[in-house]
């Protein structure tokens, strides 16, 4: 268990697929989570912000996402199998470029499909905010960061330039 360095924006490997985690990897989930834990709480202490991290941001290269609300939540091999029509716009963030801001469309309903850490199939349903949140996460995992989703050529701002 360790706080674990967060890849940067132009690391080349935020811009990988990560791989569907095997039933077989189960026993070695758990130092992965707990790193995953540490290093968002580590974040959260230094920034004050961020809800989830997904394990390529930390180097490893699997589809997990932990997300720590008012109780932690691990999803492996996270599905989106529903999403709305409608979008909103919104300002989004990434601890992996801590200071920018950048406004994308994300769908404003999804449903997940994931495995729990203990392989327990779980579908969920998420709205306004947490979608987002699962949006971005979800994208982590197929190499896709928020800068590349861009509305336009003015949709990206330094935090502490905003007022809101
Ligand atoms: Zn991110």
């Amino acid at each position: 268990m360790a706080v674990r360095e967060i890849l940067l924006l132009g690391n080349p490997k935020l811009y990988e697929v990560s791989k569907e985690v095997k039933s077989k990897e189960i026993n070695n989930l758990s130092p992965i989570i707990k790193d995953l834990h540490d290093t968002l709480m580590d974040f959260r202490k230094k920034y004050n912000a961020g809800r989830a991290i997904a394990a390529p941001q930390i180097g490893v290269m699997k589809r997990i996402i932990y997300m720590y609300l008012d109780k932690p939540f691990v999803f492996i091999n996270p599905l989106i199998v529903k999403k709305s029509d409608e979008l909103m716009n919104v300002w989004d963030d990434c601890m992996s470029f801590p200071y920018l801001l950048v406004k994308i469309k994300r769908h404003k309903t999804c449903s997940i499909k994931y495995l729990d850490e203990n392989f327990n199939e779980h579908i969920l349903k998420l709205k306004d905010d947490l979608s987002e949140l699962l949006q971005h996460e979800y994208d982590h995992l197929n190499g896709v960061l928020a800068v590349s989703r861009a509305i336009d050529g003015k949709s990206f701002a330094i935090k502490s330039a905003r007022g809101d």
